[in-house]
C-alpha cells in the first residue's frame, strides 16, 4: 500500500506540477488507500439496478408484442434516412473528429432553429452543446452543476435516470409529486388532471437547492405543463436562485391542441435554464444518440468542461445527418409537409387506438396530452388477482408486467420505476404503454387484448 502511495506522489510531482497538484494529490492518495478495500466507487452505491436493462431483456426472452421501451418500430422519415446515408457515404472527412462541442453545421442550425422558438439570439459556439443523446446532455448537466450536498428537486413521476444522475454527482434528490385529482365515475382521467400542489412545491426549496428538473411533455404520464404551472416553477426558481434543467425531448409530441412551452422562454428564465433535446425523439431515430443542450454561456462553459474531459466530441456522421434533417425542417416548419407537424398527428391516432383497446379489457388509461406514452390503471386486476408471482415486497405493477409479458404476450413498463423508493407502493397500480409503434404492432396488441377479454368473459 505504502509503495503505491509513493508511486502516485512521484507521478504527480511531474506532469501536474504548476496545476492544482495539491488538490489532485490528496484525491489520488485517498484513492490509493481505499482501492484495496472496495472496488466500486462510492458514487455507485445503491444505483446498480436499472429497470431498462431488466425489462428490455425480459421482452426479448419472450415472443411478446413490445409496447415497453420508447422507440419507434418504423423507419425515420425518408429525408432523415437519406441524410444519414449521405453522411456515411459522402464526404470522407465525416469519418474523422469534428469540433469538440458540436459539428459546426449542427450547432449553427440548432442555434437558429431553437433561437427562434426560445426568443433568443443563440451563439452556436457559446449557447449550444451537442451530446451523446439526451442521456449525455443530462449527465453533463448534473456533473457540471451539482455538487456534494446540493439538493435537486425532481417532480414525480420522473424519467428514472434523474435520480441516479443526481446521486452520482453527490447531490441529494428531493421529490415532489404530481397528484391526480379524482375523476367522476366512468370519466377518463387525463394527464392534465395530475397537478403540483403549489404549497408543497414551495416547501421543497431550501438554501441547499441547486436545481429543479422539469420534464415537459412528461415521461411516463404525458403531461404537458401549462403556462401557469411553468410560471409557478419559474417564480420559485427565481426567488430561490435555483437552476432549471428542462428535459424537452418530446416537445413536438403534443395532442388535442395543447401547446408545448419551453420554460426558458419565460421572463427571467433563460439565464438559469438548460433546455435539453434529442434527435432520437425528434426524427424517430433513437439509435443515432444525438442530443443537445441549449443555455446561457455562464452555465454552458461548465458543461463544456465536463464534455471536453469526458467524451470530448460526439460521432460526426450522426451529427451531420441531424444537421441536414433540421435544415430540411427549417424550410417546412409550420407547413403540412413538416415532419414535426405530421408526426404528432399520427401519434395522436395511435394514442386513441391504444386507449380504446386497453379500455376493452378493463384497463383504465390516463389520456396523455403529449409524449408517446400513456399510463393505465390496473387496480381492478389488483383486486381480481392479488397473488401474482414475485416477492411480497416487490411493487405490484412489476409483478403484473412480468406476469403479462409471460402469460399475455404483451410488454409494458411498471410505473413504479418512475417513482422514488418510498413512493413506489402508492403508484404501483399503473403500468406504462408506448404507442410509437406501427399499425401491425398495434393490431397484434389488439389481438392479444381480445384473447384476454374472451378469457375474462368465459
Ligand atoms: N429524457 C427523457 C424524458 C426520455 O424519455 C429519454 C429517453 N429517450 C431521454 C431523456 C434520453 O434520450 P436519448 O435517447 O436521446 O438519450
Ligand atoms: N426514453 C425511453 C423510454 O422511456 C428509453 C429509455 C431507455 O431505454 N433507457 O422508454
Amino acid at each position: 500500500m505504502l509503495r503505491n502511495v509513493a508511486a502516485t506522489s512521484v507521478l504527480l510531482a511531474g506532469p501536474l506540477r504548476g496545476r492544482k497538484a495539491g488538490a489532485s494529490l490528496s484525491r489520488c492518495l485517498h484513492q490509493t488507500v481505499t482501492m484495496a478495500k472496495r472496488l466500486p466507487a462510492r458514487r455507485l452505491q445503491g444505483i446498480d439496478y436499472n429497470p431498462w436493462v431488466e425489462f428490455v431483456k425480459l421482452s426479448k426472452e419472450h415472443d411478446a408484442v413490445n409496447l415497453g421501451q420508447g422507440f419507434p418500430d418504423f423507419s425515420p422519415p425518408d429525408f432523415a434516412v437519406e441524410a444519414f446515408q449521405q453522411a456515411t457515404g459522402g464526404d470522407f472527412m465525416l469519418n474523422q473528429y469534428t469540433m469538440a462541442f458540436g459539428y459546426p453545421p449542427l450547432t449553427k442550425i440548432l442555434a437558429s432553429f431553437f433561437g427562434r422558438l426560445l426568443g433568443q439570439e443563440l451563439d452556436p459556439l457559446k449557447n449550444v452543446l451537442v451530446t451523446v443523446g439526451a442521456y449525455g446532455a443530462l449527465f453533463t448537466a448534473f456533473q457540471g452543476l451539482v455538487d456534494e450536498g446540493d439538493e435537486v428537486i425532481i417532480i414525480e413521476p420522473f424519467f428514472d435516470c434523474y435520480e441516479p444522475m443526481t446521486l452520482m454527482a453527490g447531490g441529494c434528490p428531493v421529490f415532489v409529486p404530481l397528484k391526480p385529482s379524482p375523476t367522476q365515475d366512468g370519466e377518463l382521467d387525463s394527464s392534465g388532471s395530475w397537478r403540483l400542489d403549489p404549497a408543497e412545491l414551495a416547501s421543497k426549496f431550501t438554501s441547499r437547492t441547486k436545481a429543479l428538473v422539469l420534464n415537459t411533455p412528461n415521461n411516463p404520464l404525458g403531461k404537458v405543463f401549462s403556462k401557469a404551472e411553468l410560471e409557478l416553477v419559474a417564480g420559485l426558481c427565481q426567488q430561490h436562485d435555483v437552476l432549471c434543467i428542462s428535459d424537452e425531448v418530446y416537445q413536438w409530441l403534443v395532442f388535442d391542441g395543447h401547446q408545448h412551452i419551453s420554460i426558458a422562454s419565460l421572463p427571467g428564465m433563460w439565464e438559469r435554464t438548460l433546455t435539453i433535446g434529442s434527435a432520437g425523439k425528434t426524427f424517430s431515430a433513437t439509435g443515432w444518440k444525438v442530443g443537445w443542450i441549449l443555455g446561457p454561456d455562464t452555465i454552458m462553459k461548465h458543461l463544456r468542461t465536463v464534455h471536453q474531459n469526458s467524451v470530448y466530441h460526439c460521432p460526426t456522421q450522426g451529427q451531420a445527418a441531424v444537421a441536414k434533417s433540421f435544415e430540411r425542417e427549417q424550410l417546412h416548419l409550420g407547413q403540412p409537409s413538416s415532419y414535426l407537424e405530421q408526426f404528432p398527428k399520427a401519434m395522436q391516432l395511435n394514442r386513441d387506438h391504444v386507449i380504446r383497446s386497453l379500455q376493452s379489457v378493463g384497463l383504465k388509461p390516463v389520456t396523455p396530452h403529449g409524449s408517446y406514452f400513456l399510463i393505465a390503471d390496473v387496480s381492478d386486476f389488483k383486486l381480481k388477482m392479488p397473488d401474482l408471482p414475485g416477492a411480497a415486497d416487490e411493487p405490484y405493477d412489476r409483478r403484473f408486467v412480468k406476469w403479462m409479458i409471460k402469460n399475455k404476450g404483451l410488454v409494458a413498463i411498471p410505473v413504479s420505476i418512475f417513482y422514488s423508493r418510498p413512493h413506489q407502493k402508492d403508484f404501483d397500480h399503473y403500468i406504462r404503454f408506448c404507442f410509437v409503434k406501427e399499425e401491425a404492432t398495434l393490431r397484434a396488441m389488439d389481438e392479444k387484448l381480445q384473447e384476454w377479454r374472451a378469457e375474462l368473459e368465459s
